[in-house]
């Protein structure tokens, strides 16, 4: 039978802040930290280099930082129960995601999502050394372009490999990697903030979502139930 397959993204979208940014805020010097975003936002690093370069600046180790993102990071209402839905009805629910495993692990662990796929960049130095870390970037871009640590395209047309009458599900807030998965992979987009925008701007078909995942609930619960008119559609097409 067909699945349907949901490939999320983690700040901002699975959790109801950007638990990264609040990680760096606390620990990394105001200055330096916004002297490094500026060379970010004008083009000049990349963001996978700014990430390193702002966490290299927070000056605590992974164990340290990944306490501090348990102790502050809330998942959205209903996204447990959208993962466990998925996953009951043979789909996978993986997190697609520009950050670090030492942060996403142990909230989804918390969570009680620790069954995800997790696709990220990931800190491979001794959980207790202090910064510089070494990096590793297992879902770097594989079929786009840019320097985004994860290719979420990629994720999504992993999944879609099985077999092509599956339905894979984006979810997510953001630029870059996120507009990409949803202009150029996705089958259905469900989107919060600057991703909402550029799809309502781009006309790329998509469903807003606020606070908490009931839209997206909602929707799996009705193709699972019948026959998905969406999809028809674009086959016609
Ligand atoms: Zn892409």
């Amino acid at each position: 039978m067909r699945k349907v397959h949901i490939v999320c993204d983690f700040d901002d979208t699975l959790t109801t802040t950007n638990v990264a940014r609040g990680l760096l805020t606390e620990y990394a010097p105001h200055d330096r930290l916004a002297e490094i975003r500026d060379r970010y936002v004008s083009g000049e690093i990349s963001f996978r280099v700014y990430q390193e370069q702002a966490f290299d600046l927070a000056g605590r180790s992974v164990t340290q930082l990944s306490e501090r993102a348990v102790a502050n990071a809330s998942i959205r209402p209903l996204a447990r129960e959208t993962y466990e839905f998925v996953r009951k009805a043979g789909g996978t629910f993986a997190i697609a995601s520009a950050g670090l495993d030492f942060y996403i692990g142990p909230v989804l662990k918390k969570a009680g999502l620790d069954r995800a796929e997790i696709n990220c960049g990931r800190v491979v130095s001794d959980p207790a050394q202090s910064p510089p870390f070494r990096y590793d970037y297992p879902s770097a871009e594989k079929s786009c372009k840019g320097d985004w640590v994860t290719c979420k395209c990629e994720v999504i047309r992993r999944l879609k490999r099985d077999d092509v009458e599956n339905e894979v599900i984006f979810i997510g807030d953001g630029q870059l990697s996120d507009t990409c998965a949803a202009a150029n992979a996705a089958d259905t987009v469900f989107a919060t903030g600057k991703l909402l925008d550029y799809c309502v701007k781009n006309d790329i078909e998509v469903t807003g979502f606020d606070e908490d995942f009931e839209p997206v609930i909602e929707y799996v619960t009705k193709v699972r139930g019948g026959k998905n008119v969406r999809k028809r559609r674009s086959i016609e097409q």
